[in-house]
């Protein structure tokens, strides 16, 4: 299966996903957060960083556009690229750098970046089921494929 929905109903639950989606990387992922303002693209990163075991808090890095981690020797690497004004800017921040390593690469706004960003294994898209959020997964590499497998069992 190459695309999952599912009804995420309050934060709680939006944390959860990000866990099991953390679990399905074994450590290695690109992946792609989809949705306005609010449809809970932090929250998600939230969850698959506690899963590494990461237990602060978790900000949108939307005026320095990435924010690293070092989880335990576990990379993850938070982006919000609402606020690229071009894509090109991704090599003055190191954008390449941070793909070519070895980790998991979290991007909100993925649209900003278009051209200048590596593909994506999972792209989620979050979209306002009110109270909740709609969660829609799609695959985009076999290593997605995998992964949605692996978050299934
Ligand atoms: P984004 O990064 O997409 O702008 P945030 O993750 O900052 O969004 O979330 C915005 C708000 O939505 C937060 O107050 C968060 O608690 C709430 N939220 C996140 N997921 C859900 C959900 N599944 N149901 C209801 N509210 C949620
Ligand atoms: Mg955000």
């Amino acid at each position: 299966k190459e695309q999952v929905d599912l009804l995420i109903d309050d934060e709680d639950a939006m944390v959860k996903l990000g866990t099991s989606l953390a679990e399905a990387t074994e450590g290695e992922a690109i992946i792609y957060l989809q949705g306005d303002l609010g449809a809970g693209k932090t929250t998600l990163c939230r969850g698959i960083l506690r899963h590494f075991g990461h237990q602060g808090a978790v900000k949108s890095p939307t005026y320095t556009l990435v924010e690293p981690y070092n989880v335990n020797g576990q990379l993850v690497y938070h982006f919000d690229l609402y606020r690229l004004a071009d894509p090109e800017e991704l090599e003055f921040i190191g954008g390449r750098d941070y793909f070519s390593e070895a980790g998991v690469c979290l991007i909100e706004w993925p649209c900003r970046g278009a051209g200048a960003l590596p593909d994506a294994d999972l792209e989620v898209r979050l979209d306002y089921n009110l109270p909740g959020r709609k969660a829609t997964i799609v695959a985009g590499t076999t290593r997605g494929v995998t992964m949605l497998a692996r978050m299934q069992e």
